[in-house]
């Protein structure tokens, strides 16, 4: 928290004529919500990323609402409301598939996903908050949020802005500052490093000095954080358009090594660069992807993260003599039951995530009726779009995905003669880059 005294505290108030958020631009849905708060008299702000974006000129991906209204008073106002949260009750508004999120003024930050219950705010030895159900003031809520661009408040009686934090100058800096010391509140709440990280790169802020200065060294309190939490965050940093900037960042804060250890130890002991290039190449391929509406699944993701552990544990196994298709497979079980307890990935993605490793040496099986029935596994495209990235890397021929991109779209005929030259095709399934040391999926 600020060693300022909230309460001492009067905020800027920017008049509707000296800023540029529009009605036109706010959610129809979200205005009714702060219209009807508004008409039964409490607080109607709009706060968060909504305001912030909207004042870059930017397109919310949603919008928080911030109010004096208690969760019953709100479920008393909303039929479409449901209360969610069991320590801290927030309100989601529901209007088809679009949620307004409706929260109740508090004075402390509660972690989200945490599972702790009680009345006070209380914290553990490393000063995170484990409790907290302290409704607040305005000013208090201000202070309770992360960034000062965070903090702003959209107020739909006036159409003022208000600024408790220097928000507004930090904005039109573009700068990300933690309101307070930032230690405490990394403390606080580790989650805040990775959201420096996803803000910065999303919006292209610099990190404030002293926002900045603690991370690396803060870095191994994640290790605390509910990996269902991690996954969440981790999605919102390489699924939304900028994940190859995400990573860099990550890395150059020791924060992705916290994350995934395992692939961070094969970044760092790989001399050759080959991880790094292949995941670079697959970060932005999902971000070309994203920026063009395409979908994109955690599953593609984690098997390219985790791909290099894989490859280095499979190698391991063969070397004690275990069968290549089989080391793989062990390797994939041991890699994410590791992960795991890191970062939380639901069966749902490791299943698809572990197929695709397995349909990996199948692509270099082109006799016979077995490239017909590959082509028709559920997953095909997927494995198929991983093995033209281990390509594009240099760790198997262009030759062999080049095949598999013809045989996909050639009629009858043509794949009749694909098929046939790939039984004299080189055996090269696989290319040998001078002084790797590990070489765990190899072509049968
Ligand atoms: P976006 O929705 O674009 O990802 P956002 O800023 O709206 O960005 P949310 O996670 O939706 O981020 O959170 C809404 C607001 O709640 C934030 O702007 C911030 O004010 C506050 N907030 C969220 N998480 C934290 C946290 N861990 N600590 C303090 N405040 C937080
Ligand atoms: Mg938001």
């Amino acid at each position: 928290m600020s060693t300022q005294e909230p309460s001492a505290i009067s905020p800027a108030i920017i008049p509707r004529a000296d800023h540029n958020i529009s009605r036109a631009h706010i959610s129809e849905n979200a205005l009714k919500v702060l219209y009807r708060l508004k008409n039964a008299g409490y607080e109607p702000y709009l706060v968060g990323g909504g305001v912030r974006d909207l004042l870059l000129g930017r397109e919310p991906k949603d919008f928080d609402i911030a109010t004096n209204a208690r969760p019953e008073e709100l479920q008393a106002l909303f039929r479409n409301c449901r209360l969610i949260g069991r320590r801290f009750r927030l309100a989601h508004v529901h209007f088809g598939s679009e949620i307004v999120e409706v929260a109740t003024f508090r004075a402390t930050q509660e972690p989200a996903h945490d599972e702790d219950e009680g009345a006070d705010i209380t914290h553990d030895g490393s000063g995170r908050i484990l409790r907290d159900n302290v409704y607040g003031t305005l000013e208090q809520d201000a202070f309770r949020r992360d960034f000062t661009v965070n903090a702003l408040y959209y107020d739909v009686r006036d159409f003022s802005l208000r600024d408790y934090v220097g928000g507004l100058d930090d904005l039109r800096a573009g700068l990300l500052r933690l309101i307070g010391d930032a230690g405490t509140r990394y403390r606080e709440d580790p989650v805040r490093m990775l959201r420096a990280v996803r803000f910065a790169v999303k919006l292209g802020f610099r990190i404030h000095a002293d926002t900045e200065a603690p991370i690396k060294h803060l870095a191994p309190l994640l290790a605390d954080i509910p990996p269902a939490r991690l996954f969440e965050e981790i999605l919102k940093l390489f699924l939304a358009g900028f994940g190859l900037q995400a990573f860099e960042m990550l890395r150059h804060y020791r924060l992705f090594d916290q994350l995934f250890p395992r692939t961070e130890t094969a970044l760092t002991t790989e001399e050759q660069g080959f991880p790094h290039t292949f995941i670079a190449k697959a970060l932005a391929s999902t971000d070309a992807r994203v920026l063009e509406y395409k979908p994109v699944t955690p599953a593609f993701l984690f098997a390219a993260l985790l791909w290099e552990p894989v490859r280095q544990q499979a190698a391991g196994l063969q070397a004690q003599g275990v069968h290549p298709s089989e080391a793989l497979r062990r390797a994939a079980d041991e890699i994410v039951s590791e992960q795991i307890t890191r970062v939380a990935l639901p069966r749902r993605f490791a299943t698809p995530m572990i197929e695709i490793y397995q349909m990996q040496p199948r692509f270099a099986q082109r006799e016979g009726k077995r490239p017909l029935r590959l082509l028709s596994h559920p997953r095909f495209r997927a494995a198929y779009d991983f093995l033209v990235l281990r390509a594009e890397a240099g760790e198997v021929e262009r030759e062999l995905a080049d095949w598999w991109t013809q045989l996909q779209v050639a009629d009858a005929e043509a794949q009749r003669t694909l098929l046939s030259t790939a039984s004299h095709a080189p055996q090269a399934g696989h290319r040998r880059r001078r002084r790797r040391r590990s070489e765990a999926v190899r072509p049968a």
